[in-house]
């Protein structure tokens, strides 16, 4: 992959596409600024190298222009972050001078995320070169991801760059034992990277309402616990192998609330009228003791509902023997970095991924179109 140290960038204008789909609130102030700051090694390198910066970026699903869609706060942000001037752009055709310009939500074009050629020659029209730095929108060949790096001399940024060898590493070259801790929602969403993983981990750690479908195909009750139909079918197949563990003890619930009833269970039989919400402390324990004799350990989904409180000790604890495990941990997905940040261990870990659909789809082995165009 061509990065920042094969592109001329000296008194050029430098297209960058960045991933800043931060979350915003009701009054449109940035809750999380984490995308934003992860571009800034990048555009400050730039910057320091002679080059004048066009920024490309979307926010939300825009169906038109609207405005609560706006990249404005964005812009601001950066502005305070970079400590220069961010001029926002009003549409293509009105691009203003400045040394760091930010187009608007390149989701309000039409051909954005139809890999539009014609789009892509009007972005290309406006920049001598093209840094891709939006990890997060890597795994999707859109005009400000694929067909625009066709036109221009194109690199990676800094930020795609470490995301892709941090992530190819742990398949190609992992320090050895293998952990991989798989947990979220729904099974048929990571049935890739368990497959990916059970060629290549040493050991497979399942949690979430991702272990109800295997408990479902071993014939044990899982009460009105989130147990994923489509999922019963791949998880009979998974459960056999050696590698995968499941939980051993459960925390129920009666509903998905915090004031719920709760209740500990000592197996893994969900009664009726309950659903189970968190893994149980044995299990937490068990898990935490392969994580601390790892050498590297890849972490996606949450243990259980730790949004909840009374439910979130499974999650806590595995996310605690993650940041104090000696070998190397990558996590990936939003909610398990949600799940970090909630527990203060967002710097404990080695690599935080950006990007949720992006990480899996690369942990999968996948090519993704916006790295594939850069090679
Ligand atoms: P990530 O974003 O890290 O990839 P997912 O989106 O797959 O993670 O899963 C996160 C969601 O899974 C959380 O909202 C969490 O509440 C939910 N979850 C985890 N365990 C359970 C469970 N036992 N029952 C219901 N929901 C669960
Ligand atoms: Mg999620």
């Amino acid at each position: 992959m061509r990065t920042l140290d094969d592109l001329d960038v000296e008194s050029k204008r430098v297209l960058v596409r960045v991933d800043f789909n931060v979350p915003l609130d009701e009054d449109r102030n940035i809750i999380d600024d984490a995308r934003i700051r992860a571009a800034l090694p990048t555009l400050e390198e730039l910057r320091s190298r002679g080059a004048r910066l066009l920024l490309a970026a979307h926010l939300g699903r825009p169906k038109d222009r609207e405005p609560e869609l706006s990249l404005r706060p964005t812009a601001e942000r950066l502005s305070e972050l970079l400590g220069e001037d961010v001029r926002l752009a009003r549409d293509l055709d009105e691009v203003p001078d400045g040394d760091v310009v930010m187009l608007e939500n390149i989701r309000y074009e039409k051909g954005e995320t139809k890999n539009d050629p014609e789009l892509a020659e009007r972005y290309a029209a406006l920049a001598d070169a093209y840094v891709n730095d939006a990890f997060g929108a890597a795994h999707r060949a859109h005009a400000s991801t694929e067909a625009v790096a066709r036109l221009l001399p194109s690199a990676a940024g800094r930020l795609l760059e470490r995301e892709v060898s941090t992530l190819r590493g742990i398949l190609d070259d992992p320090a050895r034992p293998l952990v991989a801790v798989v947990g979220g929602a729904k099974v048929t969403d990571k049935i890739g990277v368990l497959e990916a993983f059970l060629e290549r981990a040493d050991a497979i750690l399942i949690g979430g309402a991702m272990c109800f479908p295997f408990f479902a195909a071993q014939g044990h009750g899982v009460g009105d616990s989130l147990c994923e139909e489509a999922g019963i079918e791949p998880a009979r197949k998974l459960a056999g192998q050696e590698k995968i563990q499941l939980p051993e003890d459960l925390v129920a619930g009666r509903e998905f609330k915090a004031d719920t009833e709760r209740r500990e269970l000592d197996g893994v039989d969900v009664p009726d009228g309950w659903m189970g919400l968190d893994v149980g402390a044995a299990t937490a324990e068990r898990y935490a003791g392969v994580i601390a004799e790892a050498g590297t350990v890849f972490w996606n989904g949450p243990m259980g509902a730790f949004e909840l409180e009374p439910f979130a000790a499974g999650t806590r604890r595995v996310a605690e023997a993650i940041a104090a495990a000696p070998g190397t941990t990558v996590v990936g997905g939003g909610d398990s970095a949600a799940a970090l940040a909630q527990f203060g261990l967002a710097d404990e870990v080695d690599h935080l991924s950006t990007g949720g659909g992006a990480s899996l789809e690369l942990v999968e082995g996948k090519s993704l179109p916006g790295v594939e165009v850069l090679q």
